[in-house]
């Protein structure tokens, strides 16, 4: 009773002091058993799902293909007809000779996307720190969660349960390890429905039973590079010194498996930090007419990547722009900044000067009506957290007010109840500068009002039209 009690308050204080993207762990060379990554997998996600809207599909050799044509390819087998022999990827030709009675069920994305988006708000019902790495695959990490949960098994099995209530054909199979790599390799060990946990005392006992294939990132190539050097197996690769690793793999690639493999991190920012956020714009006729315009427009690229810096808690350290014209001629430029930037206009003067400056050699307009589209890059991400913000003080309070801002836009249904006075430049361009995102942004979409009915997406300053 009192230990339940208990629970519940540290459940809510945690819930409080967790925001998205805030809880991230850096990367670690380190060992950390103490991490606790689940990863979720669900299993022949795009076949199960037309066996979920279609219950005479149930039970039956299916494969989801994108055209209607004997020879397209299976782009997703169902449980039964890859325990025929159907394989991704093989054309349903190939497949019939398998599975002679496979049925050809064309593709439903906007169903699979509808999918992906519940089980997503079902992982953010137990944890805040989630991250889609693809449409059917996500990792949550609960390191910071070891006081509120006593037992992640169980977590896991609800998180079963919470999807199998709302789509119960659905399977999954979850993985929880103390690094993201070994916690996608449970999900590999047990399918259908499976349920893995990797740690120091089971860990050599997974990898024995594993071909150097069977880890995901090692292909054949690499397994024969490693066997060239005497690592015949997973266990093997394992206990290898980290420089007969680096040997294996020509570098540091080979450093990364040797962590991956010891309970290090290395994955942590495989979707997130490594990569390039970009914001690009097709301008329209009216728009290229004016040059005002095409400022505001600029402006709006940079707002675009300043929301998400925000949401990420991340810092850039290098922009890139390009812009093309109508004749096909175009130009791009890079800078790297002293100081990392995350405010759009401190994004955009950096621009501008390197617009102005290519003006002044060329002595062309930039920003002319010949425009045809425009985009900003920008690149090396350190944490919003680790800023060493002595270097910069006076700055201190912008980053702050920029959080503050955000914050309070999404406390409010309005979101443009807040502004800055940057965005009301011409607030019709920055309202058609922002679209639906891709995977990556729907990490984040949560169901604030819980009627179930309404997807956002926390990058928008707005609510979408359609
Ligand atoms: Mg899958």
């Amino acid at each position: 009773m009192q230990e339940e009690h208990f629970t519940s308050i540290v459940k809510a204080k945690a819930a409080k002091q967790i925001t998205p993207f805030q809880t991230y762990r850096q990367n670690s060379v380190a060992a950390n058993t103490d991490a606790v990554l689940m990863y979720l997998d669900m299993n022949s996600f795009f076949a199960s799902c037309e066996q979920q809207a279609n219950p005479e599909l149930r039970g039956r050799a299916i494969g989801v293909t994108t055209h209607n044509s004997p020879y397209s390819c299976v782009i997703a087998p169902s449980v039964e007809a890859k325990k025929m022999g159907v394989k991704t990827g093989m054309r349903l030709n190939e497949a019939k000779t398998f599975c002679p009675n496979i049925i050809q069920v064309l593709t439903h994305p906007p169903y699979y996307r509808r999918v992906h988006v519940d089980i997503m708000k079902i992982l953010h019902k137990y944890c805040d720190d989630v991250l889609a790495k693809s449409i059917d695959e996500a990792v949550a990490n609960f390191s910071s969660y070891r006081l509120v949960y006593d037992d992640f098994l169980s977590v896991a099995r609800q998180i079963k349960e919470d999807i199998a209530a709302k789509y119960d054909y659905l399977r999954c199979s979850i993985g929880i390890a103390p690094n993201t790599f070994l916690a996608k390799l449970g999900t590999e060990l047990q399918k259908p429905d499976g349920l893995i946990q990797i740690n120091p005392d089971n860990i050599d006992g997974y990898l024995a039973r594993l071909q150097l294939q069977d880890l995901p990132g090692i292909a054949s190539r690499n397994a024969r590079r490693l066997q060239m050097i005497g690592i015949k197996n997973p266990l093997e690769m394992r206990h290898a010194s980290e420089a007969l690793l680096r040997k294996a793999f020509g570098g540091v690639v080979g450093n990364y498996w040797h962590r991956r493999l010891n309970f290090g991190e290395v994955d942590q920012y495989s979707n997130g930090m490594n990569r390039t956020m970009s914001a690009t714009r097709t301008v329209s006729r009216e728009q290229r007419e004016s040059k005002q315009t095409l400022d505001s427009l600029l402006i709006s690229l940079c707002t675009k990547l300043e929301q998400r810096m925000v949401k990420m808690d991340v810092f850039c350290k290098e922009a890139s722009f390009f812009i093309k014209y109508r004749d096909n001629t175009s130009w791009e430029t890079k800078v790297r900044f002293a100081q990392p930037v995350q405010d759009a206009m401190e994004l955009r003067r950096y621009l501008l000067n390197m617009i102005q400056e290519q003006e002044h050699t060329t002595g062309k307009v930039m920003f002319n009506d010949n425009t045809r589209n425009m985009g900003v890059g920008v690149q090396g991400f350190i944490l919003g957290s680790t800023l060493q913000y002595s270097l910069f003080d006076n700055r201190i309070q912008m980053d702050k007010v920029r959080k503050v801002m955000y914050s309070l836009k999404d406390k409010y249904e309005q979101k443009n109840i807040v502004r800055k006075g940057a965005e009301l430049l011409n607030p019709h361009v920055m309202r058609d500068a922002i679209g639906f995102g891709s995977v990556k942004d729907m990490v984040v979409i949560r169901d604030e009002d819980g009627d179930g009915e309404v997807v956002r997406n926390q990058y928008l300053l707005e609510d979408e039209d359609d």
